[in-house]
């Protein structure tokens, strides 16, 4: 009989990103999705997103988990920050919100490791994910960007007929 896998909470960012880390995830954990997302805005957006990564947990047969929707909270996280560029403050004191938030349901539902699709995007720093990730010590610092990570996930998105944004998340974000 094979060994029974450890269970992991991965974050997620949206669908798109969530396909590669499954993938790799699967062959050595049971993986339990958490859309963690109050910096998406507006909440049409949020929904559209959350839908498509409920369809990828349903194409998969795994499970999913919603965290409350709270973007008001998240615009005081980030306030006096509005005006940064991406990948730059503003985006590292969002990263923190979404792993304490993550890491927190890890808690809560016993499952003994984390981590985030936040590393698939070639947009968003791994580095900077994993030092603030490492504060936790169920973190598990993966950088789903190596290997294609980032290609694949466009690719199996289009599989499954995924929702991929245009924008990051945040109105910050949104281009003119
Ligand atoms: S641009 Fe993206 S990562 Fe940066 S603060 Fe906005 S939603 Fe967060």
């Amino acid at each position: 009989m094979a060994p029974e896998k450890g269970r992991i909470l991965l974050h997620t960012c949206c669908g798109p990103c969530a396909t590669t880390c499954v993938e790799r995830l699967v062959p050595d954990y049971e993986v339990i999705l958490f859309f963690s997302n109050s910096n998406i805005a507006p909440e049409a957006e949020y929904l559209k997103r959350l839908e498509h990564a409920g369809r990828l947990a349903q194409i998969l047969g795994i499970a999913i988990r919603e965290d409350v929707y709270d973007h008001r909270a998240w615009l005081e996280h980030i306030r006096g920050l509005e005006d940064e560029p991406e990948r730059g403050k503003r985006c590292e004191k969002c990263f923190a919100f979404s792993l304490a938030r993550t890491a927190a349901m890890a808690g809560d539902l016993r499952i003994p490791a984390f981590t985030t699709s936040l590393s698939v995007s070639r947009y968003k720093s791994s580095p900077t994910i994993f030092s603030l990730g490492r504060a936790y010590q169920a973190f598990e610092a993966i950088d789903f960007k190596k290997r294609n990570g980032y290609a694949r996930s466009i690719e199996l998105s289009r599989q499954y007929g995924l929702y991929r944004q245009t924008y990051c998340g945040c109105e910050f974000s949104m281009r003119p």
